[in-house]
């Protein structure tokens, strides 16, 4: 039997813990702050920041919202972000990328208080996480090292395969995958669109990280029988549905669920775990800005 990995029932128990940790910090007289900057017309966009400020009041972050115009000159942006770094009652920035193309994204990046970088992106923090040092994870991959903790994944000598290079997804989750270290130790191969027979690297592998983008391009068929398969794609396919799409992921879900040993579903995955690693990386912000101790779920 394939077991489906609950991303929504982890991502509450998550949720829950960092709402006590809020309290813990309540009663050291803290508020976490999150500020979410938009810059961008695009309605998903639009929509995950929406979904992360409500998000935030669920567990008692406060939260703080600046939009910019999409032509705005990029200096309104560094200016946002340095006013941004300045304030007391932030802990943590998160920039919704993609920015506009005249924005220099690496510089938006470099931009950030590395203390406030709650979503792991800034080059200090990239660098920790490689050291096995991390300050912040990036919430894609801690979310999905989270799931694999949660449903006892054995990575320890696994043969991992991660599909994607990104730097928000695949790298920093081949990175987590091998670091010496509980929910590490696996032995994993990064693949990406110059692979050659990405076949036989899925048909090895324990445990599948899909991230390509590419609706549904991961096949059952590929799979190694018993495999644990995470599906971080999120993809809108045209659809006959209310909205007109539906989203999918990266993962052929029906041929994959009759060889995989466990499998995420999308939705229900992975995205609801990312939402709540921000909290959580938002929690330890202002944990580590007041020094205050708290027992991160
Ligand atoms: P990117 O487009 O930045 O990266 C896609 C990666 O897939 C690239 O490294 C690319 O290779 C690789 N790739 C493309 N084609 C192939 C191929 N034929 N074979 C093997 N590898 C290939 O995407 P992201 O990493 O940002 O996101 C990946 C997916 O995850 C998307 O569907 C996105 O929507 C979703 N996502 C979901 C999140 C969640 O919370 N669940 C959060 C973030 C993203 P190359 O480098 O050579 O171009």
């Amino acid at each position: 039997m394939t077991e489906v990995i609950d991303g929504e029932a982890v991502a509450a128990d998550v949720r829950s813990g960092v709402a006590d940790c809020v309290a813990t910090l309540a009663d050291a007289g803290v508020k976490p702050g999150l500020a979410t900057v938009l810059m961008s017309d695009d309605p998903a966009s639009e929509t995950y920041v929406s979904m992360k400020q409500r998000d935030c009041e669920e567990v008692g972050i406060e939260s703080v919202h600046v939009e910019i115009d999409a032509n705005a000159p990029a200096a309104e942006l560094y200016k946002t972000i340095d006013d941004l770094n300045q304030r007391e009652d932030v802990h943590g920035i998160l920039v919704q990328l993609p920015v506009p193309d005249h924005v220099d994204k690496r510089g938006v990046l470099r931009r950030i208080d590395p203390e406030k970088d709650v979503d792991g992106f800034h080059p200090e923090n990239v660098g920790r996480l490689v050291a096995g040092n991390a300050r912040y994870k990036p919430c894609t991959p801690h979310g999905v090292q989270k799931l694999l903790d949660a449903y006892d994944v054995e990575t320890e000598g696994a043969d991992a395969v991660v599909v994607g290079r990104s730097d928000i997804v695949g790298k920093p989750m081949a990175n987590l995958l091998i670091q010496k270290a509980p929910t590490g130790n696996a032995t994993t191969t990064v693949c990406h669109s110059r692979t050659e027979d990405l076949d036989a690297k899925l048909a090895d592998a324990d445990i599948v990280v899909a991230a390509a983008g590419i609706p549904e391009f991961v096949d059952g068929s590929t799979l190694k029988s018993g495999a644990t398969v995470i599906d971080v794609g999120i993809n809108r396919v045209d659809a006959d549905t209310e909205k007109g799409y539906e989203l999918v992921g990266d993962v052929d879900y029906d041929s994959a669920s009759e060889v995989a040993g466990a499998i995420t579903p999308v939705p229900g995955g992975v995205g609801p775990m990312t939402r709540a690693m921000l909290l959580y990386n938002t929690v330890k912000a202002a944990a580590r800005r007041h020094d205050v101790d708290i027992d991160l779920p």
